[in-house]
């Protein structure tokens, strides 16, 4: 991960900010510069739900080096209240209890250390809720 690129997404990051097109209400998360529907450019800012569901997943048990001390682990795309979807780990929650279906809650964590420099990289993360 590039820190020019990370410190840019930080508001996104912390606030779950997205991108509500003006013209034809597609709502886009990371936002964009241009609406990838209808081409407009003209976008309001909205904060995302912190609920969704697990729409699919899978279980990482090879995992990059950066995030090898965290394997095995599970990632997911979870579709957020209103309909965003979000690529994030599944975390807090035995792996095979994990499931399609499974209801969850946004909650922001350490993604990641940077081993030399000991940059911590926080992001959101899934947890299960009852
Ligand atoms: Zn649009």
């Amino acid at each position: 991960m590039f820190p020019a690129r990370y410190w840019r997404e930080i508001p996104q990051r912390y606030r779950l900010e997205a991108e509500k097109c003006k013209r034809c209400g597609r709502i886009c998360f990371p936002p964009r510069s241009k609406c990838p529907k209808c081409g407009s450019m003209e976008f309001d800012a909205v904060r995302l739900s912190e609920g969704g569901v697990v729409r699919t997943f899978t279980v990482i048990r090879v995992a990059p080096s950066q995030f090898s001390d965290q394997a095995p682990y599970a990632v997911g795309i979870v579709e957020l209240d209103g309909g965003v979807k979000i690529t994030t780990q599944i975390v807090d929650c035995p792996l095979d209890k994990i499931h399609v279906g499974q209801k969850v809650r946004v909650e922001f964590r350490r993604i990641q250390e940077d081993g030399s420099a000991g940059i911590l990289c926080y992001g959101y993360k899934c947890v299960p809720v009852s």
